[in-house]
């Protein structure tokens, strides 16, 4: 039987329902990934919007990041009592929970021994933080300033002082910078097989996938699930990935290896579609074009320390100089940690256990400079209530704001006179997850005003299918019964906040 959910607790999605509430005709990509990263804009001085915590407030520590570092970090710094304010970041260098998000399977990562998806262990990770009592804000750190004390740090939406930092924010792909590179991205270029490898544009197509390390070589394996071919585009004699991974690259029929060769451009057909890529051989300079719909970047990461740029070392490439064996910058009371101090080993737990090595750091430089305030948070209660199958299957409360599945749908899409959001998520999309926290904020602004439903697009395939949905995550709108808007993607908290002041 169909359950609708009662607030204030995430529930089972119903499955037997058939619903036909809606007929809109939105169309967009599979996984449609958040926007692009816009650059990183350093302020000069402090904005009058940001809200500040009051002068005298001086937070323990900060953690800027919300990959297995920053996570890490936080379990460890909340654990002791530290009450750690941690900016996840909203897309400057990726998105919430870092690059785990846009894979699938992780079989490394100790304590799955069936595996991961990256998704889910971030979404754990999180969970974890938030429950020994993490100060979580989805939000971008624009500026940061570690020559004053106590340090100063600002993101989109607040400013926080803090005695010390830990600056985790990871590494972000690198582009070619190809002249028609601007014009095909998202159509035809990307750089995340996982996130758009089985969209409609590429699914059953020539593919290509351009580098020769573990991440080029990963994405063409992915790839040949999709593709009907995939080359992968090497610039070197040979390639730098892992020997296990070279062999499995090297013994897929559906995956051609072309050494010593450029990619100099994208080339179009005449109606403007991306038809194939213009190469060159490095060694004897013949340029010639190769078919194919597609062209995946796996050409490497650079790390993201801008904000840390004049302020603590960095080594020549950027990535953040740390004591050998610690967590420790140039800069007192500012400790790094995952990708963006590591260029050798990039991996999640190595990321994790630097977090770790960074948040006991903190506590011992707090406790040696007399610094630490201390806070007794126990972990929330949230996390430890169930709601009982007898509840899920027969409760609904109208009087609640949040709800899941299609009974809660249908039910408020014919009883609620307030405005209705619903989300349409599935369980493999990590753009899902970044959204759902963002609009969670954003409806418990609004509490009394909206009705809030999230529809699983696996569990209730028909309910997407009857709503036009093409892709998650998507947001549509409904009032008395008609749909207002279709909202594709990951947007900024604001523009959700406004459309439903306007039509609350
Ligand atoms: C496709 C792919 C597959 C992978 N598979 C595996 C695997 O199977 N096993 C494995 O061990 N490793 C894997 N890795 C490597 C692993 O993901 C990384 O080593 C690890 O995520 C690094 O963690 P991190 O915390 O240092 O940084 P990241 O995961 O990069 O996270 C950085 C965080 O910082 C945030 N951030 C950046 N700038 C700002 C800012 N200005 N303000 C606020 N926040 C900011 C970002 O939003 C992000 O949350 C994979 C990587 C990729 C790309």
């Amino acid at each position: 039987m169909a359950m609708a959910s009662i607030c204030p607790h995430p529930l089972l999605p119903p499955k037997s329902l058939t619903l036909f509430l809606f007929n809109s005709n939105s169309s967009l990509r599979l996984h449609s990934r958040p926007p692009p990263p816009r650059p990183l804009r350093i302020r000069a001085t402090a904005s009058d919007e940001l809200i500040r915590s009051p002068s005298n407030v001086v937070e323990n520590v900060v953690i800027i990041g919300s990959g297995p570092a920053g996570y890490t970090a936080a379990v460890y710094a909340a654990r002791a009592n530290l009450k750690p304010v941690v900016f996840e970041g909203y897309q400057i260098g990726g998105v919430p929970g870092g690059q785990l998000m846009t894979t699938t399977e992780v079989e490394n990562f100790p304590g799955f021994p069936d595996g991961i998806t990256g998704p889910d262990l971030m979404d754990r990770m999180r969970r974890q933080a938030e429950r020994w009592g993490a100060e979580l804000h989805q939000e971008d750190v624009e500026f940061l300033n570690v020559k004053t004390s106590p340090f100063v740090v600002q993101s989109s939406e607040r400013e926080v002082k803090c005695h010390s930092i830990i600056f985790a924010t990871g590494a972000t792909a690198k582009r070619l910078r190809l002249p028609r590179e601007d014009e095909f991205w998202s159509r035809g270029i990307s750089a995340c097989a996982i996130c758009d490898g089985a969209s409609p544009l590429f699914k059953g197509q020539v593919l290509a996938v351009v580098g020769g390390g573990d991440t080029a070589t990963e994405e063409a394996l992915y790839l040949t699930k999709y593709a009907r071919h995939v080359h992968l585009l090497v610039r070197k004699d040979q390639m730098r990935a892992s020997r296990a991974m070279q062999d499995r690259v090297l013994n897929n029929p559906n995956i051609t290896v072309h050494y010593n060769t450029e990619t100099v451009d994208i080339v179009s057909n005449t109606r403007g579609q991306m038809s194939g890529i213009l190469i060159r051989k490095a060694d004897t300079g013949e340029e010639s074009v190769l078919e194919a719909k597609g062209l995946f970047y796996g050409i490497g990461h650079s790390p993201n320390s801008q904000l840390l740029a004049g302020q603590v070392d960095l080594d020549s490439i950027g990535y953040v100089l740390v004591e050998e064996g610690s967590a420790r910058t140039s800069t007192e009371g500012v400790f790094a940690a995952g990708d963006v101090q590591d260029h050798e080993w990039r991996q999640a737990i190595t990321a994790a256990g630097s977090g770790c090595i960074a948040a006991l750091s903190v506590e011992r430089y707090l406790v040696n400079n007399n610094l630490v305030v201390e806070f007794h948070q126990p972990p929330t209660e949230e996390v430890k209530k169930e709601m009982t199958t007898r509840d899920v299957q027969e409760g609904f409360d109208i009087t609640c704001t949040k709800h899941k599945g299609q009974y809660a749908l249908r039910k408020l899409y014919h009883e609620s006179p307030r405005l209705l959001c619903v989300l349409y998520t599935s369980p493999t999309c990590g753009p899902c997850r970044t959204l759902k926290p963002i609009l969670s904020k954003v409806i418990d602004e609004y509490d009394q005003n909206v009705h809030f439903v999230e529809i699983d697009i696996e569990e209730d395939p028909e309910v997407a299918e009857a709503a036009g949905i093409m892709g998650t995550p998507c947001v549509q709108f409904f009032k008395n019964k008609e749909m207002l808007r279709t909202v594709p993607g990951v947007k900024m908290k604001k523009e959700y906040r406004e459309f439903i002041e306007a039509n609350k």
